[in-house]
């Protein structure tokens, strides 16, 4: 008989790990507290959309969907910086070719339920998980009217988000570790239409970022010819949201801040009132797998902070990781679980560090003029010694060989690194110059290669 496995949420994570269980002959049913997405009488409302990157749509790739979603995603092939005079600065991610993902989270999410269920996943909407009992795999769901199920399992997987009830359950249980940590910056989403003629108002291919050292707002292009753009600002202190309450206020902020956003943004005071303020969670706990049958996946096990563009991406790779280690395992779950949880723990805590990490790159130092220096240097040390150094982003970004925690191991390294390369004399009066880029190479000869612990069960 084919396993049964109940996944909690019909979020993200939880459709696409649908799709590629059942793919292997599994038989699996999602339960999502929320209504069905599809149904045509909700309003899609306004878009929000998600940065995917390689790692994302490997995973994609797996369940044989990754050019579907190619198809609605535009990619960003660079950062645009916006100072506060309104002057534009563009600095590219990577090497030609490489590139980021605009994607709307609810397409996205509505195709891959789609998939799901074309892949034999049945899917039951507006039911909450309530209990679980972890020995049994048996989870109880509260359905409308009052309704309850109980539903028995082979597998459960909670991938039911940030405020995952899974997790909750398996925090009363002994020696079970948890954090959780606010971030004292929380978020609004905005928005700059498309111009009359349906156009674009800014660089389309571009993710655009206004830093303002202690606060951001960025804007990423959707399908449609608007942006969605997300102001990370301080709940509370000076400035925060708490002084933005009154018409006046946010009007003054936004011409002193953001002069060259504010005349393409002309709901501005009304989103800015409707939307709401909402908050950054960080999550880390474990273990993350239970009794072999139980385990947390995505946001669930590693909530983590939006400034790397990642958590989606990281909860795609925890899907393909997962199917690696069946593979490796010979479907038996009890070894698959264990090896999952082996190499995912470190790399969700290496990503939530990172993440943390690139908040204060990208409202601080994508600014500074050394930051953009250094930017530089990388780039071509990476072009002359590919497999001596790698930047950080890419490593994070266009590759989805290197685990998260290798990555940020290997960064740290490298900060040091850099460190020494930019004081050297002739690197600091012109790095473009002969004498510099021998300097350099003179010390780049003397390192290793990098070696990378795998990321992979094999
Ligand atoms: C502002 C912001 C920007 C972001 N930008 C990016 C980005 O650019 N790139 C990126 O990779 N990531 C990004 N992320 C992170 C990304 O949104 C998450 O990592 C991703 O949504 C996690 O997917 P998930 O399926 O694990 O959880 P979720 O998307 O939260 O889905 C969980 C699902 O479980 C359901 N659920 C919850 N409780 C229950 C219950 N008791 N019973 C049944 N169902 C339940 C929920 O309704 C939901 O559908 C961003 C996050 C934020 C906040």
């Amino acid at each position: 008989m084919a396993d049964r496995i109940t996944i909690v949420g019909g979020g993200l994570v939880g459709a696409l790990l649908g799709t590629v269980l059942a793919k292997r002959g599994m038989d699996v049913h999602i339960f999502e507290r929320r209504p069905d997405m599809r149904a045509a009488s909700m309003s899609a409302g306004r878009s929000i959309n998600l940065a995917m990157s390689d790692r994302g749509l490997r995973a994609l790739e797996v369940a044989g969907i990754a050019d579907d979603i190619r198809a609605i995603s535009i990619p960003m092939h660079g950062r645009v910086m916006h100072d506060v005079q309104g002057n534009q600065t563009y600095q590219p991610y990577g090497r030609e070719g490489e590139f980021i993902n605009s994607v709307s989270r609810g397409e996205l999410n509505k195709t891959l339920l789609t998939v799901a269920e074309r892949h034999g996943v049945k899917v039951t909407f507006e039911a909450r998980c309530t209990d679980i009992d972890f020995k049994t795999g048996t989870t109880t769901f509260a359905l409308p009217n009052d309704e309850t199920v109980v539903v028995e399992a082979d597998v459960v997987f909670g991938a039911d988000g940030a405020y995952s009830a899974v997790r909750g359950r398996m925090q009363m249980v002994d020696r079970f570790n948890y954090s959780q940590t606010y971030l004292e910056h929380g978020y609004k989403e905005l928005h700059i239409p498309p111009d009359a003629a349906g156009a674009f108002q800014l660089e389309k291919n571009a993710l655009h970022i206004w830093p303002r050292k202690s606060f951001m707002m960025i804007a990423l292009p959707n399908l449609d010819g608007s942006f969605t753009l997300t102001l990370f600002f301080a709940h509370e202190g000076d400035p925060s949201f708490q002084q933005l309450r009154t018409r006046e206020a946010v009007t003054q902020f936004f011409d002193e801040q953001f002069p060259d956003a504010v005349p393409m943004m002309p709901t501005l005071i009304d989103d800015f009132f409707t939307n709401p303020e909402s908050s950054l969670v960080m999550v880390r706990c474990f273990p993350w797998v239970m009794n072999d049958k139980i385990a947390l996946i995505g946001d669930s096990a590693h909530a983590i902070v939006p400034f790397y563009g990642q958590g989606m991406n990281c909860g795609f790779e925890d899907c393909r990781i997962l199917i690696e280690c069946l593979d490796h395992h010979n479907n038996e779950w009890g070894p698959a679980l264990a090896s999952y949880q082996r190499l995912r723990k470190p790399a969700g805590d290496g990503i939530l560090d990172l993440a943390l990490d690139n908040f204060i790159e990208m409202r601080d130092k994508v600014a500074d003029p050394r930051f953009l220096w250094r930017k530089k240097i990388e780039a071509w040390i990476h072009a002359e010694f590919p497999d001596r150094f790698i930047p950080l982003y890419t490593m994070v970004t266009f590759s989805s060989d290197i685990p998260y925690n290798e990555a940020r191991r290997i960064g740290l390294e490298q900060d040091v690194l850099m460190e020494e390369l930019m004081s050297i004399p002739s690197v600091v009066s012109d790095w473009t110059s002969d004498d510099a880029k021998q300097a350099m190479r003179d010390v780049m000869m003397q390192r290793p290669t990098i070696t990378i612990a795998s990321g992979s069960p094999a």
